[in-house]
């Protein structure tokens, strides 16, 4: 299916690995221009370089820490100007550390939420003037199926990406008179450096090696294994195309059907 983002320029969050490369090198792949960002200027030299050996075509890319408003201003206005233009917007960005929350204190909360939800407040603010001469803009936010089931033992993850959602709803009614939609899309057992990592966290607390933790992981999927970044992908490119037009302000899990909730 030609999703027609030939032309369109996209801004992606969290990039320089994981699912927001995936989602960048899909965009690339269907003929969109392409602004990556992420922390570190070597990791998204790296990045941009695979996504033009294996397409190419090239990718801009701007240092940006998610968390920080003075990044989020500064590439978001780099990005235009580079791409000309700007008509999606993936908002990205690392997940917050594990812990209860007699384990977090306040200094936690503070960076979660500049990090994974103010994050979203201020790429969407700063982004929706070119969205708006866009004429089909798109704001697409990564967030997890802890929304729909939250996950003990990430209660940053599970409290600031449920207010995403939130503000998504709202903001996607605000802005349909402009033809903006917002949907959020929402991992679970995508086999990413982030869900690794969780593994192996897990596994080591309770005494396992890393294969039996990662069989054990599969087996709770219904579909018997863990995801590839390029699954959510494909979503993500056909929220971004004028083929999704009427789809906004919806929350869509892309987890191998783990996610026992109806909604
Ligand atoms: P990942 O750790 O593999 O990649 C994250 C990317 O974001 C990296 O490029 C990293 O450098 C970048 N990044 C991290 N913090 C940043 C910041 N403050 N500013 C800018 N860039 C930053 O993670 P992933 O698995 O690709 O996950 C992407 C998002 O989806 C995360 O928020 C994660 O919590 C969420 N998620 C993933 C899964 C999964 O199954 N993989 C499940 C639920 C939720």
């Amino acid at each position: 299916m030609d999703l027609g983002l030939e032309g369109r320029a996209a801004l992606v969050g969290g990039a320089s690995k994981g699912i927001g490369k995936a989602i960048a090198r899909e965009f690339v792949s269907e003929g969109a221009r392409v602004m990556i960002c992420s922390r570190s200027a070597e990791n998204l030299a790296a990045a941009a370089e695979e996504i033009r050996s294996e397409t190419g075509k090239e990718v801009e890319y701007a240092v940006c820490d998610m968390a920080s408003h003075d990044d989020i201003k500064r590439t978001v206005a780099a990005a235009a100007e580079k791409l000309g233009r700007l008509d999606i917007l993936v908002n990205n960005a690392g997940g917050p550390p594990t812990g209860t929350f007699q384990d977090l204190d306040e200094r936690y909360w503070q960076h979660a939420i500049d990090q994974n939800l103010l994050s979203v407040v201020r790429t969407v603010r700063e982004a929706l003037p070119h969205l708006r001469r866009s004429g089909s803009g798109r704001i697409i936010n990564i967030t997890s199926v802890a929304v729909k089931q939250p996950i003990d033992g990430l209660i940053l993850s599970n409290a600031t990406r449920l207010a995403v959602v939130g503000l998504a709803k709202t903001l996607s009614r605000e802005l349909a008179p402009e033809g903006i939609t917002v949907n959020n899309v929402c991992p679970g057992n995508i086999a990413t450096e982030r869900l690794i990592a969780l593994i192996e966290e897990r596994a080591a607390r309770q005494g396992q090696t890393l294969a039996d933790a990662v069989s054990l992981e599969e087996g709770r999927v219904p579909m018997g294994f863990l995801g590839e970044a390029t699954d959510v992908a494909g979503l993500v490119a056909f929220l971004a195309s004028d083929r999704a037009r009427y789809i906004t302000g919806t929350t869509i899990q892309v987890d191998g059907g783990s996610t026992t909730a109806v909604f």
